[in-house]
């Protein structure tokens, strides 16, 4: 599942966190090591609010297999049942 599929017609960079629904499971991508693991989403819309861009907040994304903290991009994880 790729992020344009589930928010057809917008980019990567235009995306915010309430464009995704919420049945969705937000993760975590790594440039580095291709390490994919899902992220807690309310906690970050907490922090940042629904209507922020995932490329400003991607830039705090870890790395919880290697440590990078380089260029990770926000994917989605799954899906609900
Ligand atoms: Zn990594």
């Amino acid at each position: 599942m790729v992020l344009f599929a589930v928010v057809p017609g917008k980019s990567y960079y235009a995306i915010q966190f309430r464009d995704i629904p919420p049945e969705y499971i937000l993760g975590g991508a790594c440039l580095a090591c291709a390490h994919k693991g899902p992220v807690n989403r309310s906690m970050i819309e907490r922090r940042w609010g629904p209507a922020e861009d995932l490329r400003f907040v991607d830039r705090r994304l870890r790395c919880t297999s290697c440590g990078n903290g380089d260029h990770n991009r926000f994917i989605i994880f799954g899906r609900r049942a």
